[in-house]
């Protein structure tokens, strides 16, 4: 791949600030790990989302979207061709009676404010998710039983010749962190939800109550990407991690949290190298013990 070819083409479609050359992944992934991305692009338009896919598409250069980087594990080669981030721009988000847009670079924690102060229930469980909206539509993410399934109503996308889909909530075949785009390398752009008139009073409540119980239980002061695993059918992955006494086991920079087992947090100076390991003790371990295989949430992305 001819690198100086495709930057000169890049800049055709975009500003020079928006491309990134050789940008670290560990400055855009919760894991802070991870090697460099041959480029990073930050498109602000769709016409601009659009011509970077169709460019790649055409000259056969392999690439990703990301959002707020939170459920990534990038390895330590990085990533060869193109890294599309949407959380800069398109994180616009309105509201009207019980409707909100938003488009797919909008954090969770935004939306779920302004549903808030909008009086709107519903979004609650997502609130402190530290995701975008296109990657918690991509893993169908949840929490303290709400998903996003729940509050969909339908998903605007791209497809790889930059075409405009609109999918509803069937349409978009969400189940326990997956959905249509575990499959299609769709784009989000934007998602209407539809959520319920609601008592400010209790959603902050509620919010403040799931808030506090994510940082009671959850080791958010060590970079991580959430759970690492999913929940085995009928099982928690917590829980089988801690009763084959891996609690707190360290692997060099890695180590299975002491505060909570789900979680294989960066204990500072972690290579991704060293997290793949641990994570590979721990499912090794579990299946000996159990004859359960463990299998991840998050997205292991890059090379060697
Ligand atoms: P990224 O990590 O950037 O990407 C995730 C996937 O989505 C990738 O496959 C990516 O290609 C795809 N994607 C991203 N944007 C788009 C787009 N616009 N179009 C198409 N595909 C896209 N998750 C939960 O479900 N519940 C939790 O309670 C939870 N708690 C967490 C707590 C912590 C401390 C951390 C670090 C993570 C937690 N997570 C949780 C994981 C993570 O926050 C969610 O999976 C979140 O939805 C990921 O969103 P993101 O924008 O960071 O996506």
């Amino acid at each position: 791949m001819n690198k100086e070819f495709i930057y000169i083409e890049l800049l055709n479609i975009l500003d020079e600030e928006s491309i990134k050359v050789d940008e670290p992944m560990k400055k855009h992934i919760s894991f802070r790990v991870g090697g460099p991305a041959d480029f990073l692009v930050k498109p602000r338009t769709e016409e601009e989302l659009s011509n970077v896919i169709k460019f790649a598409k055409k000259e056969n250069i392999p690439f990703m979207v990301i959002g707020n980087g939170s459920n990534l594990l990038v390895k330590d080669g990085g990533i060869r061709g193109i890294v599309i981030e949407l959380s800069s721009n398109f994180n616009d988000c309105e509201i009207e009676g019980n409707i909100v847009k938003a488009q797919s670079g909008a954090l969770l924690a935004i939306i779920g404010r302004n549903a808030m102060k909008n009086s709107l229930t519903g979004f609650e469980f997502a609130a402190g998710i530290p995701g975008t909206l296109g990657g918690a539509l991509a893993m169908n993410a949840g929490a303290y039983g709400g998903e996003m399934k729940q509050v969909v109503k339908s998903v605007r996308l791209m497809d790889t010749d930059g075409n405009i889909l609109e999918l509803s909530n069937k349409e978009m075949k969400f189940e326990y962190r997956k959905s249509l785009l575990t499959t299609k390398d769709y784009v989000v752009l934007s998602a209407v939800l539809e959520l319920q008139p609601g008592n400010i009073e209790e959603i902050k409540e509620t919010m403040a109550d799931y808030a506090n119980r994510r940082s009671t239980k959850q080791p958010l002061n060590f970079p991580s990407a959430g759970s690492t695993f999913k929940r085995p059918e009928g099982h928690f992955a917590a829980k089988l991690i801690d009763d084959c006494g891996l609690r707190g086991l360290t692997l060099r920079g890695a180590q299975v949290s002491d505060k909570h087992c789900g979680f294989v947090v960066n204990t500072g100076e972690a290579t991704a190298k060293d997290i793949l390991d641990l994570m590979f003790v721990v499912k090794s371990t579990v299946n000996a013990k159990f004859g359960i295989m463990l299998e991840e949430e998050v997205k292991i992305l890059g090379e060697d």
